[in-house]
């Protein structure tokens, strides 16, 4: 088993930790409780930071220009409050370094934490939805942190949602721990490690940042890293294509064809067609040829974070299919 960097994860309070919904109400969610061992988290309720009480009468987004947020029961305008918060809170958060952040896993729908189809009223007393869009809280992280690892709870409940945010997650932790490093030998490392996660999003991106490593202009490492560290966020900005990961799958095949009977790889091509099929997650190929890489101790591929980029006990085919 690989050793993980432990990824750092901004999280709705709501979410497994505290009873702070407006209702009173703590939600629960498998995704964020099974990544307890494995991640530390920073809980956050932006309705409880900026003084609301729980329970507590509803809040809605009202205005669509200016997006103000109002407490229709009580009149309340908490946008100067919201905005106050946000500043204080997301201002000092990093991506870099011992303290910086890897992810957000936020409370779907909610109009501070919704990440999207929060529902937005023209005015407080409208009955009817005039629009759909982010909560306030979520719309600053969108702004600010677009390179991380950011979902709700819902759409993590996809299994192929979910598998692109926990190999992002990851892979950015890893790279955060490579970076405070401060050493070139730690980042050609990790590109070497990555190799193969690189490949499956897109042979431009690895181009590129095969290029960042070479550092033709001797740079300085630590312009070196945040040169890369962009890249890293733009390989990673969308999950790979199906297409590019059966490549990558039939390139470590290849790579083992002499050790593998042919009935090994009949029985992996086989995988591979369920998965080029939609009918079982990646996770279902790459776990068959982990399983070969492991048993016949192949050096280059056993450091593959492509065949393990999260932990084993994160992979799961629960699948709610909400996220479609
Ligand atoms: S959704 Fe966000 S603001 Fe609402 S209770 Fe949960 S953490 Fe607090």
């Amino acid at each position: 088993m690989r050793d993980f960097a432990r990824p750092r994860i901004v999280s709705s309070t709501c979410l497994e930790f505290e009873a702070c919904r407006y209702d009173g109400v703590k939600i629960t969610s498998d995704e964020v409780r099974q990544l307890f061992p494995h991640a530390d988290f920073l809980p956050v309720c932006p309705e409880v930071e900026i003084g609301l009480g729980i329970p507590r009468s509803p809040i809605r987004i009202v205005d669509l220009e200016d997006r103000r947020l109002i407490q229709p029961e009580t009149g309340r305008d908490l946008t100067g409050a919201m905005a106050g918060f946000l500043k204080k809170f997301l201002g000092p958060l990093e991506r870099v370094g011992p303290g910086g952040v890897d992810g957000f896993i936020l409370k779907h729908r909610s109009p501070s934490c919704g990440l999207r189809n929060v529902k937005m009223y023209a005015g407080a007393e409208r009955e009817t939805p005039a629009g759909k869009g982010a909560g306030l809280f979520a719309a600053a992280v969108l702004d600010r942190f677009s390179g991380l690892a950011i979902e709700d709870e819902e759409r993590l409940e996809d299994y192929r949602i979910r598998e692109a945010f926990l190999t992002r997650l990851f892979t950015l932790a890893s790279f955060r721990r490579t970076q405070a490093s401060g050493q070139m030998k730690e980042l050609v490392r990790f590109q070497t490690e990555n190799k193969l996660l690189l490949m499956a999003h897109g042979q431009k991106h690895m181009r590129v940042l095969d290029s960042i490593v070479a550092n033709s202009g001797k740079s300085p490492v630590d312009e070196v890293m945040s040169s890369y560290r962009d890249g890293l966020e733009k390989a990673l900005a969308a999950p790979p294509r199906r297409a590019s990961c059966i490549n990558v799958l039939m390139h470590v095949m290849g790579y083992l064809k002499k050790q593998l009977t042919s009935r090994e790889r009949i029985f992996f091509l086989a995988a591979l067609e369920d998965y080029r099929n939609k009918r079982v997650p990646l996770s279902v190929p790459v776990g068959i040829m982990q399983s070969h890489v492991v048993r016949l101790e192949e050096s280059y591929l056993k450091d593959q974070t492509f065949l393990e980029p999260y932990p084993a006990d994160l992979v799961t085919v629960r699948d709610s299919g909400k996220g479609r």
